[in-house]
């Protein structure tokens, strides 16, 4: 990566006063840009997401670009609020939106330079046993990464935290970099790193997501994360309706994860919001034509997937938890939960749902 440096100016986001401070740090050859972002705040607070526990993510944006993926909407919020409020050209804002509105999550990815600081501060808001989970709208081991270290730097300031309870996700081996610091970080607080994987199927997975690491790549991360002594699992998610939800594949999976020693599992259906419908579809259009028709059905008016196909999932999910000597759902990932489903007619899927 090398890439030239521009002057780019003062940016307020989500609920978060930032400062996009002066540089593209870094470029790829195919365009993708860095862009150093120093943020006043760095956790967002429950009543700011919505969720019970606070959320911490190093970059806005992802260079995975999983089709799927519904952390879109905050790269857009972070540009269009500063559009709105003059602090982007129109020129500079078609950039940094792209030209479908969704590219710009994949290839504009904010690197939170110097977060210690905000972090110092911010940690003193969280009351003892509160759980913040970190990689929910990026992913923390993305490639940028291995160069800008954000998530490392972040991972030792937290290691002098205590009476915490932490969850991480990723998509990336890079993690097992820092098991030093996840081990550390366990000791005095809960911690369960969350290796994300939808298909054991690299082909599969190649279709739906654009850059992430193969299936072969995450496993062995989780098979080393166990070895090490960190608190590690597998998490699938999102099960795509007739793609990934019958029982051979989620069954596969479920070995997969019992080899690789995985401590837990977890599951949940495809949330279709307004701003993943742009990149999704399309991609499921061209691998699976068929199903198209039933997703714009079954998610027509909402984001989650219809309340008895979760149901159903749910069920057989829990099924293959016993069949596989995982324990059950955890009380953290309940929080991932909506508190509200929808009722809408039920996905016609490719498996027999019990
Ligand atoms: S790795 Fe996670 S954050 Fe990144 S694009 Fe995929 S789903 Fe989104």
């Amino acid at each position: 990566m090398a890439g030239p440096s521009k002057q780019l100016p003062l940016l307020q986001t989500d609920r978060q006063a930032v400062r996009l401070s002066d540089a593209v740090l870094d470029q790829r050859l195919r365009g993708t840009k860095f862009v150093s972002l120093t943020p006043r705040r760095v956790l967002n607070p429950p009543s700011a997401t919505g969720m019970d526990y606070w959320s911490l993510n190093p970059y806005v944006g992802c260079e995975f670009g999983c089709s799927y993926c519904y952390a879109r909407y905050t790269h857009r919020y972070v540009v269009e609020r500063a559009h709105d409020a003059g602090k982007l050209t129109d020129a500079e804002f078609v950039d940094y939106r792209g030209v479908h509105g969704w590219e710009a999550f994949e290839k504009r990815i904010f690197v939170k330079e110097h977060v210690v600081g905000a972090l110092d501060a911010d940690l003193k808001r969280v009351p003892m046993g509160e759980c913040i989970v970190i990689g929910t709208a990026t992913d923390p081991y993305q490639p940028a990464e291995r160069r800008f270290r954000v998530t490392r730097a972040v991972l030792q300031r937290l290691t002098r935290c205590e009476g915490l309870s932490f969850g991480i996700i990723t998509k990336s081996s890079l993690i097992v970099r820092d098991s030093d610091l996840l081990m550390r970080l366990q000791e005095r607080n809960e911690l369960q790193v969350h290796i994300s994987l939808i298909t054991a199927d690299a082909r599969l997975a190649r279709k739906l997501e654009a850059r992430s690491p193969v299936p072969a790549a995450r496993l062995r991360a989780l098979r080393k994360l166990v070895d090490a002594g960190v608190n590690a699992g597998l998490i699938i998610a999102p099960v795509l309706p007739g793609i990934t939800d019958d029982v051979a594949h989620l069954d596969m999976l479920f070995a997969a994860a019992r080899d690789a020693q995985a401590r837990f599992i977890h599951a949940g259906p495809l949330r279709l919001y307004p701003a993943i419908r742009d990149r999704f579809l399309p991609v499921l259009g061209e691998h699976f034509p068929d199903l198209l028709p039933k997703y714009r059905r079954a998610y027509a008016g909402h984001g989650y997937a219809p309340r008895d196909y979760a149901r159903a999932l749910s069920r057989r999910i829990e099924k293959l938890r016993k069949k596989h000597g995982f324990a059950n759902q955890s009380a953290m990932f309940d929080r991932y939960r909506p508190a509200k489903m929808p009722v809408q007619g039920e996905l016609e899927l490719r498996g027999s749902l019990p």
